[in-house]
């Protein structure tokens, strides 16, 4: 059985006989132009200075294989079909393959106790990279979620235990996300509470932007490393920085033009979506930068708010979702905004509140001016119409 690129699944997935990924490379006919413009684009995203492209580029061609395995527990496999639909398929897929993705339920051809094994055979081994996507029940002493007869707590523990890193892949494996949501019937938590001792890197969103993902695992084929991680151990290079500061609707937010409903002339000319909901200024994530689909669009471009899904908890912080951002709950001490996030929160709102008033004025100035023109419309008319009338009845 093979794989949309027509690679081979199960097991080790990289090309017979390729021991470095410029090996694998050459089997599958990868130009060495498209390999350097992965590696621009991959530099480009992790923030580093251009001049380390060469860097990046001599350390993945001489890359050998890094084990991996990857888990699903309570998700919807959204994240493993962003991974599968990477832009430049052939060298990110290429670059996967380098991590010789051992065990990963969704893609792997092998079924239960076969598959099983692959994941004890690589655990015994030890010096892999861990994957995990889904949150971890953990009510209930974690039944509701068991995979061949154990729970996720159980599995996560001891694949974590050899793990060089781990890598949370989408907010259900870092925050817990919609299994999580208020009532959080199965007590789903994600990696970093309960994996201690392995480092841990929360790639957030619903789904992860696989471009991001790409990013982290080239980061780790480069420097054997995790890059700078925020609080939420999420990694700078992705969520330094608020949607709001790149959005390219930013400059109409500035303008104090708002969309007001949908479908409305500002809609459809591209105005800014705060009054529509848009949770932007209070989300970290570089998706303005990156995009999703290859780079084609992103949700805020398609005409919708941001939902704020790279922050923790947004299901129960961040909705309503089409209701403007100082009315939604949540945005408080209680929503674990950090310090420099209330400061920034602080000056978002006050900057959100003076356009919003700003807007309010412009809008009621407008609708004085157009009052003030319909009046003397009405008065020029009325008297255009008296003097009819009077040229009517003197008829
Ligand atoms: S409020 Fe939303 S749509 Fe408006 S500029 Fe900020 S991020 Fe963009």
């Amino acid at each position: 059985m093979n794989d949309r690129f027509g690679v081979p699944l199960g097991g080790s997935r990289m090309a017979r006989g390729a021991e470095t990924l410029a090996d694998a490379l050459r089997q599958r006919g990868v130009s060495r132009r498209e390999f350097l413009k992965f590696c621009a684009a991959m530099t480009a995203t992790l923030g580093l200075p251009h001049d380390m492209v060469s860097q990046v580029t001599q350390t993945l061609e001489g890359a050998r294989r890094t084990p991996a395995i990857y888990l699903e527990f309570q998700d919807c496999a959204g994240c493993t079909e962003a991974m599968l639909r990477m832009p430049h398929p052939t060298v990110a897929e290429v670059v996967l393959d380098i991590l010789s993705l051992n065990y990963h339920e969704t893609i792997m051809a092998p079924s239960g106790r076969a598959a099983e094994a692959a994941m004890t055979a690589t655990i015994e081994e030890g010096g892999y990279l861990l994957m995990v996507e889904g949150s971890i029940s953990t009510k209930d002493d974690g039944l509701y979620c068991c995979i061949g007869g154990r729970t996720a707590i159980d599995i996560l523990e001891e694949a974590a235990s050899k793990a060089v890193a781990v890598i949370a892949v989408g907010d259900c494996a870092c925050f817990g996300n919609i299994p999580a949501a208020n009532p959080n019937p199965t007590g789903a938590v994600g990696v970093r509470d309960l994996v201690r001792g392995v480092p841990v890197v929360n790639m957030a969103g619903c789904p992860v932007n696989a471009v991001n993902l790409a990013a982290i695992i080239t980061h780790y084929l480069t420097f054997q490393s995790l890059p700078n991680l925020d609080r939420l151990g999420r990694p700078d290079f992705a969520y330094g920085e608020r949607i709001h500061d790149h959005c390219q609707r930013r400059p109409h937010f500035d303008a104090g033009q708002f969309v007001e409903r949908w479908g409305d002339p500002g809609h459809r000319s591209g105005w800014c979506l705060y009054k529509m909901g848009c949770k932007g200024p209070q989300t970290y994530h570089n998706c303005p930068l990156v995009e999703y689909n290859e780079g084609t669009s992103w949700p805020i471009k398609a005409g919708h708010p941001c939902i704020g899904c790279s922050e923790p908890q947004f299901w129960d912080t961040m909705t309503p979702f089409y209701r403007r951002l100082p009315e939604v709950p949540g945005l408080t001490v209680e929503s674990n905004v950090d310090t420099i996030g209330l400061a920034l929160t602080g000056v978002t709102a006050v900057a959100v509140g003076a356009h919003a008033v700003g807007s309010l004025l412009r809008k009621r100035e407008e609708g004085d001016i157009r009052d003030r023109e319909l009046g003397e419309q009405e008065e020029t008319q009325g008297t255009v119409e008296e003097g009819g009338n009077d040229g009517q009845d003197r008829d």
